[in-house]
């Protein structure tokens, strides 16, 4: 091969940023899944016609990659580690694809680098198969998110709560900086870097804030209303991160980091999944609070690049922390209006009326108190002759019955026509979702049985998410008693 596919830039950076290092190659690499639509998106399809797996595995590397696993540091919990770093990944190189965009390239449990502290540098294969599908579902759900380009199996074992097959995902972002790389720099007082890293971010992911008089406030406004977005797309769909630490916020405002994720079954304001997560503190509806809590750890470490320097030290740190408490304060707002947009598009509501906000939240207190399924209320809502399937969800049906009238009655003053409506709560409420028991059963059988036939399946269905599909009906259902899963672990 001896044309490049790569143009990378993040690897030009100075060599504090990274460390360079090749992916460890593994025993019997075999190709589990290979996403040839993203493929070709990215002009990567004739390169890999031919040893795949060598390739996903880290074996191969393709002509013109530059492997290097990238600095950061990052709150865990509310508690600084000033060092982490990509401790099992590997950043390839960058790609353009199709759209123009620059595309990221990563392998995801591909060996020890310098960041690995104690770990091994390994990803077990039920998180490599956790992570593609629910990156690929939210992809096609339409919610910003790193995507899967491949998964393998290494062949090798890994050490976990037991021994457990070992798998590499080949993963694909807009960008791998996260709040946590900068927060690396701050926390060593590192101004020339952090001016670098913004520097970087602007030219490469955020253009626009090149034209305005400082562009390292315009750089963070755009980052927290990205942020606002992506989180309330997350309300929006019941979905928990699971691990909303800093090192796990994308500065370009993707989903990254699937770790003990999960979509909620029956609706619970206080829903947690993760093992981890004792003190809820990633809870579903701690979420936009978090979101807030990591940009003003972002907003710490910009802090000096917001400054006017005028020479008064004193005077410049205090006009700095203005304007980033208010470029924070307007966080709640931005995050509102995100949320409230996309309440309003399930609920088939295109007018703007100052009671959306109060029926929507109605609504959701009653999901709480009846647990019922988030995905399906709003799914049975949009189809008319499922509104008796759609009150026997609620634990009491005849609560609904208010909130119905109420409904209606907003609706009727909507000046787009039935239909119009209707087309717009099919495109934004799912008919499938990456159901945790689904996914625990895809899994299951993969790590068990070496069969991927499960895996593949739902894969398949969570192509069309906004589409009923023939036979499908078993990835619509929640789960049965005996099916809940009460926890997510994220097997690192
Ligand atoms: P995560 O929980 O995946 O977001 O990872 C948090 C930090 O731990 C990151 O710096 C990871 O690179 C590192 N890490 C996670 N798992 C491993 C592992 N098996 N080996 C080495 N480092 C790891
Ligand atoms: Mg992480």
């Amino acid at each position: 091969m001896t044309k490049s596919v790569f143009d990378n830039s993040y690897a030009k950076l100075p060599a504090k940023f990274y460390s360079e290092c090749n992916p460890t190659s593994v025993a019997s690499p075999k190709l589990i899944s290979f996403n040839q639509a993203l493929a070709d998106y990215l002009g990567l399809d004739e390169l890999l016609l031919e040893k795949q797996a060598d390739v996903f595995a880290g074996n191969t590397l393709l002509y013109g990659a530059k492997p290097i696993a990238m600095a950061y540091a990052g709150h865990q919990f509310g508690h600084f580690s000033h060092q982490l770093g990509d401790g099992r990944a590997t950043l390839l190189g960058e790609v353009i694809g199709n759209d123009k965009v620059r595309y990221y390239i990563q392998l995801k449990g591909s060996g020890r680098t310098p960041f690995s502290r104690g770990g091994d540098g390994r990803s077990a294969l039920g998180p490599v198969i956790r992570e593609y599908l629910l990156s690929e579902a939210m992809h096609q759900l339409g919610i910003a998110t790193t995507r899967a380009l491949a998964a393998v199996t290494t062949g090798e074992e890994v050490a976990r709560d037991q021994l457990v097959e070992g798998g590499i995902l080949t993963r694909v972002a807009k960008g791998f900086v996260r709040v946590g790389t900068f927060e690396y720099f701050s926390a060593r007082h590192d101004f020339t870097s952090i001016k670098q890293l913004a520097d970087y971010e602007i030219k490469h992911h955020y253009p626009k804030a090149m034209q305005k008089a400082n562009p390292y406030i315009a750089l963070f406004s755009a980052i927290v209303d990205r942020q606002a977005a992506l989180i309330a797309s997350w309300m929006n769909i019941g979905f928990i991160h699971g691990v909303m630490n800093t090192d796990n916020m994308s500065i370009v405002g993707e989903t990254i980091d699937y770790g003990p994720c999960a979509f909620m079954d029956a609706f619970h304001y206080q829903q947690v999944f993760s093992s981890i997560d004792g003190q809820a503190r990633y809870a579903y509806h701690n979420q936009p609070h978090i979101g807030q809590w990591n940009l003003t750890r972002l907003a710490e470490a910009l802090l000096p690049l917001f400054s006017d320097n005028t020479g008064d030290e004193e005077k410049d740190t205090k006009a700095a922390v203005t304007i980033a408490e208010n470029i924070l304060n307007h966080y709640a707002d931005c995050y509102k209006s995100y949320w409230l947009a996309g309440m309003r598009r399930k609920l088939g509501l295109l007018d703007e009326h100052p009671q959306d906000q109060a029926l929507a939240q109605e609504l959701l207190n009653l999901m709480h108190e009846n647990q019922a399924d988030f995905t399906l209320v709003f799914f049975y809502l949009s189809q008319e002759d499922k509104q008796n399937a759609l009150k026997a969800l609620f634990a009491q049906p005849e609560n609904l019955t208010g909130w119905l009238d109420k409904w209606q009655q907003r609706c009727a003053l909507e000046h787009c026509s039935v239909d119009e409506r209707k087309a717009v709560m099919r495109r934004t409420n799912p008919v499938y979702i990456p159901r945790n028991h689904q996914v625990e059963a895809a899994i299951r059988a993969a790590e068990d049985h070496q069969d991927f036939s499960v895996f593949h399946a739902l894969h398949q269905v969570l192509q069309t998410p906004y589409t009923l599909q023939a036979d499908k009906k078993q990835y619509q259902l929640p789960p049965k008693p005996e099916e809940v899963v009460q926890q997510t672990f994220c097997g690192t």
